[in-house]
């Protein structure tokens, strides 16, 4: 080993920390939780601690090339100010990247969260053999992110691959964003919750009542098994998740045409109950999918892209990720390793 980068996954739950070497093997990772309500100093406190603690145990043996960050919210590239971030209230403008440099005394990158996963998919995930993809991430919210020659797409302000935030129902439920409808509001965690607790409010005596008296956190992985098991509700609920996201990624293939989109997230653990609607949609409503899909995407491990060989014809794949929920450890860890031109 001759050189190692930091990750660190900032989220409003959980902070993580992990030390990557070059060739992308994990050395060590911790896991911390994130005491927002203590305030963006006692974070900081905790996280450059942690980031010490682990740059001591390899600094002898390794050079440090830089710490990355992934942060949710809107990240001003430029200065490196956190300008709004809906999980880390406190911390708008505030010079998080600054701030950590001068303690550690090396270099900072920091990044929007779902541009890291991707970033982390591209480089030893699903999307590993690929040049150019896009991510979904379905958790909480619903993100997004785009590479493109191996680095992250930000468009003119940062603020690229908002997927998340497209439009699937003209008319449809209020977004945090302030559009309606929005892709997150059908596909996130959060939405498959609501979207259940709205078919209970039509049929109390359910089998999603039951769940909700059985399982007190009704959580979308209950709805999930119960989609399994072959609850024609929850499979509705799901069929809906897989129908917007379908929507959606028929006009990301029309527009971008890339070789693969990859979709992770929490929420990608349902990818039986959800995925065979996304290729319904696909096949219906983008010609370019039409054109570029592989004979039976869920016949090959439903999709699971390492068996996808790399330039097998013009093929459009569309997959879930690899990595679960380190994608955005690895990814972190990776921004320090790419040239600042290319990042
Ligand atoms: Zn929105």
């Amino acid at each position: 080993m001759n050189n190692f980068a930091i990750g660190v996954d900032l989220g409003g739950t959980n902070l993580r920390i992990a030390a990557v070497d070059g060739q992308g093997t994990l050395l060590e990772k911790v896991t911390l939780g994130t005491k927002v309500s203590l305030g963006r100093d006692h974070v900081i406190d905790d996280m450059c601690q942690a980031i010490e603690h682990v740059l001591e145990k390899y600094r002898a043996s390794a050079t440090v090339m830089g710490i990355g960050i992934g942060v949710p919210g809107i990240i001003d590239m430029q200065s490196g100010l956190l300008r709004e971030s809906p999980n880390l209230p406190g911390w708008a403008d505030y010079p998080v990247r600054a701030e950590i440099e001068q303690r550690l005394k090396t270099v900072v990158i920091l990044e929007n969260d779902a541009n890291v996963a991707a970033l982390g998919e591209k480089w030893l995930g699903a999307a590993r053999d690929f040049d150019h993809m896009a991510m979904l991430t379905l958790g909480t919210g619903v993100g997004g992110g785009l590479i493109q020659n191996g680095a992250i797409w930000h468009g003119a302000n940062g603020m690229a691959g908002e997927f998340g935030h497209t439009t699937v129902e003209p008319e449809g439920h209020p977004c945090g964003c302030g559009n309606r409808g929005c892709l997150e509001q059908y596909a996130s965690a959060t939405a498959i919750v609501r979207m259940a607790k709205e078919e209970l409010a039509n049929d109390s005596g359910s089998s999603l009542a039951r769940v909700a008296h059985s399982d007190a956190e009704f959580s979308s992985k209950s709805l999930y098994n119960l989609a399994i098991q072959g609850d024609e509700e929850a499979r509705r609920i799901f069929r809906r998740v897989g129908r917007c996201l379908g929507i959606v990624l028929s006009s990301m293939v029309n527009s971008l045409n890339l070789p693969i989109y990859v979709i992770g997230g929490g929420v990608s653990g349902a990818w039986e109950a959800f995925s065979p609607s996304i290729f319904e949609e696909l096949r219906q409503r983008s010609m370019v999918y039409a054109a570029t899909a592989p004979p039976d995407p869920l016949a090959n491990g439903q999709g699971a892209s390492s068996q996808v060989e790399p330039g097998s014809g013009r093929k459009t794949i569309i997959t879930r990720a690899l990595l679960g929920s380190d994608a955005g450890l690895y990814g972190a860890a990776r921004l320090p390793m790419i040239p600042e031109g290319k990042r």
